[in-house]
């Protein structure tokens, strides 16, 4: 029996990297799942029919740009409609800009907050009620280690991640007393194309080879040496979506080869 046959999941930018992961992870445990983000239109729907087929289960795609709050809401109530219901509400979709403080362009600040915490409080907003419903519910956002820590350059990621893990707590208090959770996950560094945008920056910067530009990234921070991977991040996610993790409440989880350890 997999531990969430029937369950409805959206996890929002699950067209690539660690939503990609968590979606493949959920379907392996028997939920039906929306999947959002970009990307060409013929590779996503080979990824929505190869998922669905692999698994035995339903797997629908909304096209939604969630920095966009009303395409969010669209995005929830398609989800429910499409899938019975939005069990799991994965809140993944993000990007990053590198910039110091003072050159940081106003558009990317309000690009960054939107996407990676303003549109986690209005998917939450759209799907608690559902989730109220059923008195059973589970929302994963997925922070970063700059949910914890921050680093130079990255004002507009660390604090909507800073960001993200508040609004994390505040939900998680607000249904305490349900079957509804809410926690997020914090990776470290993941070998995602976000990611390898900021290896590729750095061999330009610096003038090396992409090869050692990686190892200088994660020689920074990871103590580990090595990536996290979305599989990983699945499981955990997965796992979150488990009885097991019931009073698991408004926790940060570090995926990170121990980055934030130090
Ligand atoms: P990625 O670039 O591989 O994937 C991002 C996904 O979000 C893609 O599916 C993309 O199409 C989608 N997306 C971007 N903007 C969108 C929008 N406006 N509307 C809808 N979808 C949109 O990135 P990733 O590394 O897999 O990152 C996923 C999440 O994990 C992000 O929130 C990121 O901050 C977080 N994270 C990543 C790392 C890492 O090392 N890769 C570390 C910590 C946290």
């Amino acid at each position: 029996m997999r531990i969430l046959e029937g369950k409805s999941a959206l996890v929002t930018g699950s067209t690539s990297g660690i939503g990609l992961g968590i979606a493949r992870a959920l379907a392996a445990e028997g939920a039906n799942v929306m999947l959002n983000g970009f990307g060409d239109a013929r590779q996503i729907e080979q990824l929505r029919a190869g998922l669905a087929a692999e698994r035995g289960v339903r797997v629908a795609f909304g096209a939604a740009d969630i920095s966009q709050p009303a395409q969010v809401r669209d995005l929830v109530r398609s989800a429910a409609r499409e899938l019975d219901g939005v069990d799991i509400l994965v809140n993944n979709a993000g990007i990053q800009h590198t910039a110091p403080l003072e050159e940081f362009p106003d558009e990317r600040w309000d690009a960054v907050i939107a996407i990676n915490l303003t549109s986690n409080f209005h998917a939450v907003k759209a799907a608690l009620p559902l989730m109220k419903r059923r008195n059973w519910g589970r929302i994963i956002n997925i922070a970063s280690t700059h949910g914890l820590v921050a680093s130079v350059h990255k004002a507009a990621y660390v604090a909507a991640k800073h960001g993200v893990l508040g609004l994390t707590k505040t939900v998680a208090l607000e249904t305490a007393a349900s079957g509804i959770t809410c926690n997020a996950i914090c990776p470290g560094w993941v070998l995602t194309p976000l990611v390898q945008k900021q290896i590729d920056e750095r061999a330009a910067r610096e003038g090396i080879p992409a090869e050692r530009a990686r190892a200088e990234l994660l020689a920074e921070k990871q103590p580990s040496g090595q990536f996290a991977t979305p599989e990983q991040i699945g499981a955990l996610a997965a796992f979150l979506c488990s009885e097991a993790a019931a009073q698991m409440r408004g926790t940060a989880l570090p995926v990170d080869g121990g980055w934030v350890a130090q």
